[in-house]
């Protein structure tokens, strides 16, 4: 029995082998271990269990081993995944429709995928041979994931690789493509191949199993693994690292792509998004600034967000700023303070950045700078209000009533708050757009929910006797909210 290795997290198969009895079937025979090349084959139906189809031998590689699973079809069943449990493959199919058990039935792969993964898996393997041959012999792999479209190797090492390191590592992986170099793949018995290559066939941890797949890629790399690799290097045209980040301690991350067809499209998709960034920033006056896909993705680190969503990210935050920028005018004017103004600093301090990381963290305190200020501003100016609003409160009862009407429903409970927080008596009612809200201080003995419904036509109050806030304008004036008002507190 040969063993999957590499494998990091739960595969699916760990799922089903809960739900899908499959005691007493023999093990599937898998064709893909001696013919990586080949892409249909005639099967017979073993056992059908819910949507998952048992066959005697099959071409379909069930996910495992960090890599993904093949797609295609089983006679006109539609395969959507393939799982293995215990040795037996499980090809779920889309619907059972005119598969019968006993039946001989035509498995096709889906080429083109299995190109592409095969293509990432032979770049996982190539790429922990080139990171020991460049960083050194304490390189080993900590795990893989390898999807159609790009793949990813988790190597041991202690710090992030620097752009040089990256580009060597690239560079002696498509030189070893360029030399057109064989990889075998030979099932050995495990003494045997220990005895030939050592420990670094372990690269996934142990393997269990008498027999051992060895996967070899002449004089470079030698692993034991499952995996539909090809049969040539140069059957990988080329490999392309997108990026590298420190996982853990220890435990660096490569994530790559193989193939000319997919790094044409990822290069088209980095120039583009590219562009698009550049556009952005100079539309806010951020102009002349040039950067790599490297600086992309540090930016995009500032702001905790994916790389391809770094354009609207930078217009999003631009936006605020203007907005936020207005916002503290208007602040000023209402307080008094004089203009702080800054804005032509900060544009000529985008401008004199050195790189797109330092863009998007100046952009980012500023940002965070305005909200602040905002903030402590509004509180001031809610504190003037309140006192000036307390001044004339109407004393109804032992309650200083205060009715007012604000233009913002943010700064009306900043307002709620001041006043109730400076007097104890205090009853806040205020009208505010298409809302308004009660508050009673401490010793107010008028209950909020109570005066706000008896205020707000057909209104939704929520809260409770200190706190109400109420979805619905108040539409009696100020005399006739006072009746009401010394109707519920008589
Ligand atoms: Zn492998």
């Amino acid at each position: 029995k040969c063993a999957d290795v590499h494998s990091e997290a739960k595969t699916k198969g760990d799922v089903v082998e809960k739900e899908v009895d499959v005691a007493g079937l023999p093990k599937t025979e898998p064709v893909y271990y001696t013919d990586t090349k080949l892409t249909e084959c005639k099967s017979k139906i073993i056992k059908i269990i819910g949507n998952y189809v048992v066959l005697d031998k099959t071409v379909f590689y069930p996910t495992g081993g960090g890599q993904q699973h093949d797609n295609g079809t089983l006679g006109s069943a539609k395969v959507v995944d393939v799982v293995k449990v215990k040795g037996i493959i499980l090809h779920e199919v889309e619907s059972t429709a005119g598969l019968k058990v006993g039946q001989i039935v035509e498995g096709k792969i889906d080429a083109g995928r299995r190109k592409r993964l095969a293509r990432n898996h032979d770049s996982a393997h190539m790429l922990v041979g080139a990171s020991r041959a460049i960083l050194g012999k304490h390189i080993w792999q900590a795990g893989s994931h390898i999807e159609p479209e790009k793949g990813r190797l988790d190597i041991t090492h202690y710090q992030n690789l620097t752009e040089a390191e990256k580009l060597e590592i690239e560079k002696l992986a498509n030189k070893i493509i360029s030399e057109k170099r064989k990889i075998t793949k030979t099932l050995m018995p495990r003494n045997e191949a220990e005895e030939k290559y050592g420990f670094l066939l372990y690269q996934g941890g142990a393997v269990p199993g008498k027999h051992l797949r060895v996967v070899n890629i002449e004089n470079f790399d030698t692993e034991a693994c499952g995996g539909t690799h090809n049969t040539n290097t140069s059957e990988i045209e080329q490999i392309k690292i997108l990026k590298t980040e420190k996982i853990q301690d220890g435990v660096i991350r490569l994530v790559f792509v193989a193939g000319k067809d997919l790094i044409v499209t990822k290069e088209l998709d980095e120039k583009g998004l590219l562009e698009n960034t550049l556009n952005v920033l100079a539309k806010f006056g951020v102009k002349g600034k040039t950067a790599d896909i490297g600086e992309l993705g540090a930016a995009s680190q500032v702001f905790k967000v994916k790389l391809e969503d770094l354009p609207k990210t930078f217009e999003r935050f631009f936006s605020e700023m203007k907005d936020n920028r207005e916002r503290i005018e208007d602040l000023e004017k209402s307080l008094g303070q004089k203009p702080e103004g800054g804005e032509a600093l900060l544009v000529k301090e985008l401008n004199s950045a050195q790189d797109l990381s330092v863009v998007a963290r100046v952009v980012f305190e500023h940002w965070k700078g305005q909200g602040k200020r905002i903030e402590q501003m509004e509180s001031q100016l809610a504190a003037k209000r309140a006192d000036i609003l307390l001044a004339t409160a109407k004393k109804i009862g032992s309650a200083d009533v205060v009715i007012t009407e604000e233009g913002s429903f943010e700064l009306a409970i900043k307002i709620a708050n001041a006043i109730i927080g400076k007097n104890k008596e205090a009853l806040a009612i205020i009208s505010s757009v298409d809302k308004s809200l009660a508050a009673a201080g401490e010793k107010c003995k008028i209950d909020c929910v109570k005066v706000l419904q008896s205020l707000v036509v057909d209104a939704k109050v929520n809260g409770n006797a200190k706190r109400a806030i109420g979805i619905g304008e108040i539409k009696l004036n100020e005399k006739e909210i006072i009746e009401k008002i010394k109707a519920y507190s008589r």
